[in-house]
This record gives structure tokens, sequence and C-alpha cells, in this order.
């Protein structure tokens, strides 16, 4: 009995010993800085990391009070908060603001562990603070320069719907309605194809400037893309101000625009939606101006529309088209092409996008740009998605079983397929019942998919981890998220938006978005792919910046089944 339990003890305190050792090495090599401080705040060890962080020496640390927050920087109330969550809970984490031995401020991602001896009493809290002050300014800048239309100077897509929301969040609390006016120009593309790009170009600045003459201070007047317009006016008291504004517009675009010695008549459609009555979210009230808008160009004896319920019925394409889209699923009408993407120094195959094509019998192939936002507005989403990816599975298989080199095959989740509990238990199944190795599938999310509950995207994210498929940000650069949150997403690669790409030869800041974009990724270990590549210029811009993947038209269109694997055993030989 006495031998037994020396040998025990010896055994144990071996084993005890072996993981002092091995915690000792993780607290002296790891990147972050490592602070380990009493249940009375004194500072007890400091790892190598955190000294070079801060360039602080050890003796200013050691034995000290911990002095970690920068001052001035949070409320005493918050500071308070951070020991009292971590002694109630074990753990907290945020991002605080904390400072260097000169005195300068960084950002820091800091998680606050509390240590307890078994019998309950806290004997250290372990501060484990990660520098991403060089992050933060990487978004700052990422987001900063893609929040305004190079072209027009007007704030994009994306800028103009954080005002809406903000005017929305406004309207809300303050009890008044916001006007989303969608302005589109009847006779763009007639000038774009007889007089060219640039005459082009011109008529949208000229455009732009005067609509933001004829709009009030506090309205965001935004371009969407195209010759698509948008002005938010916050302080549209009723129907008869929206009225209005729309006259005001339709009056301002009435004389000519005079572009490269021409005068050009180009006039416009508006279609006119308001919070709260139209919808209550920035996307809902877009989409609602916009089929306004169609509605007044159809009837031109009315230039402006104000959206109502019946226009959902009314509108020729979408009559129908519920049917018309459960018929596809069930009679095979939907179709799968693959687009290749390359390696950019080897121009080798590393993988393809499956977009989807709709054959309908009659109106010929109708664009997933169509139909997937219908789909996902009357949730036949789940089905339409469930198909594509169990067809992407299926060919991947057999592209294995061939032998032929294909890659990483991706599909596209839209939001509303992200956001269904379903998901994670199917993506298995398909893996499995397809038997392909997990790794060689990809899914595409837009960060939009992700806004809102972001502890339930990391949730879903880490659960198609778990699984091992591979994930990425489509449309990246574009989107609604805090980039704050990138670093929680377990994701493999960011996918440059083509708007990026397509003015990176013509603009001067572009390359350099690019570039920040690629170091971000860098930083935190994604990869990076650029979409909609359509020029070997391009490409070379992007490889200077560094990016190495691309995909688009240059290196070919989305293909067909048969036509995609000559493509891969042309490019590739057999595997
Ligand atoms: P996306 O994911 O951004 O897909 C890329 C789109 O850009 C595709 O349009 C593709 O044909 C087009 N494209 C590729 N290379 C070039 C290029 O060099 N220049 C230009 N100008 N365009 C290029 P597509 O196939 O019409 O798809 C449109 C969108 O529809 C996709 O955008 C994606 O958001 C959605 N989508 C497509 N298939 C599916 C699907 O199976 N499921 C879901 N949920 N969404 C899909
Ligand atoms: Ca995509
Ligand atoms: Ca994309």
């Amino acid at each position: 009995r006495f031998y037994e339990g020396t040998v025990q003890d010896i055994t144990e305190r071996k084993q005890h010993e072996e993981k002092i050792r091995l915690l000792a090495t993780v607290f002296a090599s790891v990147a972050d800085g490592i602070l380990i401080a009493g249940p009375e705040l004194f500072v007890q060890a400091a790892n190598p990391a955190y000294i070079a962080m801060t360039a602080f020496e050890m003796e200013e640390l050691v034995g000290q009070p911990l002095t970690l927050f920068h001052h001035g920087a949070h409320e005493r109330s918050f500071i308070a908060g951070i020991w009292d969550t971590a002694a109630k809970t074990g753990r907290w984490q945020g991002e605080v603001t904390s400072f260097r031995r000169n005195g300068e401020s960084f950002a820091a991602s800091l998680a606050v562990t509390a240590v307890r001896a078994p019998n309950g009493v806290l004997e250290h809290y372990v501060l484990t603070i990660a520098d991403i002050s060089q992050r933060k300014y990487q978004e700052h800048q990422i987001r900063y320069q893609a929040s305004f239309d190079r072209l027009t100077d007007l704030p994009n897509r994306w800028l103009v719907c954080e005002r809406l929301e903000d005017a929305i969040a406004r309207a809300q609390r303050a009890q008044t309605k916001v006007a989303v006016t969608f302005i589109d120009l009847n006779r763009f593309k007639q000038v774009n194809d007889t007089l060219g790009h640039q005459a082009g170009d011109e008529l949208l600045k000229l455009v732009a400037r005067r609509l933001r003459n004829c709009t009030r201070v506090a309205d965001t007047v935004g371009r969407l893309g195209g010759d698509e317009f948008l002005v938010v006016a916050p302080d549209a008291a009723d129907r008869a101000a929206g009225a209005r504004l729309a006259e005001k517009i339709l009056y301002s675009m009435s004389e000519p625009f005079l572009v490269h010695g021409q005068e050009i008549y180009c006039g416009g459609a508006i279609g006119i939606a308001f919070f709260p009555d139209d919808g209550d979210s920035a996307d809902q009230l877009l989409r609602n101006a916009d089929l306004a808008m169609y509605h007044a160009k159809r009837n031109p004896e009315h230039a402006f529309a104000f959206y109502d319920q019946g226009m959902r019925e009314q509108t020729g394409f979408h009559l129908g088209m519920e049917a018309d889209l459960r018929r596809a699923i069930t009679h095979g009408e939907f179709e799968l092409v693959y687009q290749p993407k390359v390696d950019l120094a080897e121009r080798s195959i590393v993988g393809a996008e499956a977009l989807i094509r709709w054959r309908h019998p009659t109106r010929g192939t109708v664009s997933p740009a169509e139909f997937i936002p219908f789909a996902e507005d009357t949730g036949m989403i789940w089905e339409i998605g469930a198909w594509t990816l169990y067809s992407a599975a299926q060919s991947l298989a057999e592209w294995i079983g061939q032998g032929l080199n294909v890659g990483v095959v991706s599909v596209n989740l839209s939001p509303r397929q992200f956001q269904d509990a379903r998901l994670v238990g199917f993506v298995r199944s398909v893996i499995e019942s397809a038997g392909i190795p997990p790794e060689r599938l990809e899914l595409e999310l837009t960060e939009g998919a992700m806004i809102g509950d972001i502890e339930k995207a990391v949730a879903i994210l880490n659960g198609l981890k778990d699984i091992g498929v591979k994930l990425s940000i489509d449309d990246f650069g574009t989107g609604y998220s805090s980039l704050a949150y990138l670093k929680r997403f377990p994701i493999d690669t960011l996918k440059i938006d083509r708007s990026f790409v397509r003015d990176i030869v013509k603009s001067s800041t572009d390359p350099a978005i690019v570039g920040t974009i690629v170091n971000l990724a860098d930083s935190l270990g994604f990869a990076t792919i650029a979409e909609g590549v359509e020029t070997n210029e391009q490409a070379e811009m992007l490889k200077q910046q560094r990016c190495h993947q691309i995909q688009g038209y240059l290196i070919s269109r989305p293909l067909a089944v048969e036509a995609f694997e000559t493509f891969v055993r042309e490019t590739m030989g057999e595997e």
C-alpha cells in the first residue's frame, strides 16, 4: 500500500511538473501578451510578448498595481464590470484601449480569465492582450475608401444603407417618417451605347450634381450602381412632402445635360417608399422603392409612384413566379454552371464556383440575380439551395472518381439559408451521402448573412467548420457587417468584390484598397481571391497587390458541366 502510494505520488508530481513546464513554454513563446495578476490586481508576471508590445520594463510591472487601460478611455464602471464579470462567470472578453510605456494608446483585444483554487478561492486573473491597432487602422481605411462611389463622389450603396438605418432609428424614436426615393435614368443605356462610356460617366456626374443641388443638407444622395440613385429624406413629413421631393427631382432632371458638347435629355423614373409604412429595414425599403420605380417606368403617364402592397402581385414578372419556381424544382429546370478559379502565377485551377441557371421553358435563361431574391422572400430558397448543394457535391464526387483535378468546389449560400437551423445538419448529410472529403467543398457567404446576432453567426460558422468544409466571404468590402468581428469568424478566404477589381486599373485609390484587404486577410490568416477579373491589366495589378487567386471572364465564363470538364482537362491534364 505504502509503496503503491509513493509511485502514484511520484507520477502525479511528474505530470504536474510536465504541465508547468509546458505552460511556461507557452507563456514565454506566444505572440499575445499575457499578464497574471493577483485577486487584488497587483501584477505577478508578464510575458515577453507583453513587454515587446508595450516597451515596459519587467520591474515596472511586476509587484505593481495593474494599469492596463489608457487614461480616460473607459468609464470606471466599464472597467469594474470587467473584473466583476470575470470573477462571477470566469471570463470576460472584449476590446479595450490600452497604452504603451511612451503613453501612446492602442486598441487591444483583451480576455480575462479568473483562476480559482479547488476550494473556490479566487487566486489569479490571467489576461491575454492582443494589439489590434494595425487591424483597426486597416478596417478604417477599407471602410472609408469603400464608402464612396468613385465616379460621382456620392455615398455608395453601403453608406446609403448605413445612413438609411440611422435615419430609421432616429425616426423610430421621434415617431416621424423617412422617404426613400429610388431614381433610375431613362436614357442612360442609350447614351452609353451611342456616345460611349466616357459620355455615360460624364452624364452620371452631372446627374449626381443636380441631385445634390435639389435636395436638402439633411438628405443623403447616393449612387447604388449603374444609373440608379437614391435619396434618403429623413424629414419627409408625409406623402405630400415625398411628392414634392419627387417633383423637384424630376424638374431638375428635365433640363438637358451638356455632355461632350451635346445636349442630352435624360429624364428619370422615381419610386418612393416610406418608413414605417412600407417597411422597417433599409433592405425592405430599398426593394419596395425599387419596385415602385419599376411601376413608374411602365406607366409613363406618372413619372413617379408610391409603393403600395398591390404592386408585388401586379408586377408582370413576379406574377406566377412562385408557381414557376415550384415547378422548376420538380421538373429539373435548374442547372449548375461552373466558373474556374485559378492561381495567378501558375494559372492552374484551384477550384470552381457553382452558379445556378434556370432554363425557363418560355422565358429562356433567367438570371439568379432575378430569382434568388424572390426565392429568399418566399422561403423557397431552402429547397433551391438544397438542390444546389446536393448537385454540386454529386458532380464533385464524380470528378474525384474520374481523377479530374478540379480543386475546391464552392457553392453560394444566401443569408436566409445561412440562418436556417437545418443548415449544419444538411451540409453534413450531403457530404456523407456524396462521399466527398469535406475540405473539397467551400461555402460562399456574404457579410450580410452575418449581421444581427454575431454570436449566433459565429456558432453556425463553427458548426460548419467542425464538419471540415471551407468557408469564404463573398463580395468582400461591400457588406454591412462589422470588420471587427472578422477575427472571430473561422473562415478561410476573402473574396474581393468585383467593384474593386473593375476600377483597379482606372482609379488611383483602388489598388491601395485591394492591397489593404490583402494585408488584413494576411494578418488574420485568410487567403484572398479577386472576382470579376476581365483583363490582363487587372490581373497584373492584382498580382502586384499580392492577391494570389482570381476568377473571371479573363480565365473563363461560367461553363456547363461538359465544357467545364474539357476546360479542366486542357488546363491541368489528368490527375
Ligand atoms: P456572385 O456570387 O458574386 O457570383 C459571381 C457573378 O459574377 C456570377 O453571376 C458570374 O457569372 C459573374 N461573373 C463572373 N466573372 C465575371 C466577370 O469577369 N465579369 C463580370 N461582369 N461578371 C462576372 P451570376 O451567375 O449571374 O450570379 C449572380 C449572383 O447570384 C451571384 O453573385 C450569387 O450571389 C447568386 N447566385 C448564383 N448562384 C447561386 C446559388 O446557387 N445559390 C445562391 N444562394 N445564390 C446564387
Ligand atoms: Ca459567389
Ligand atoms: Ca461575389
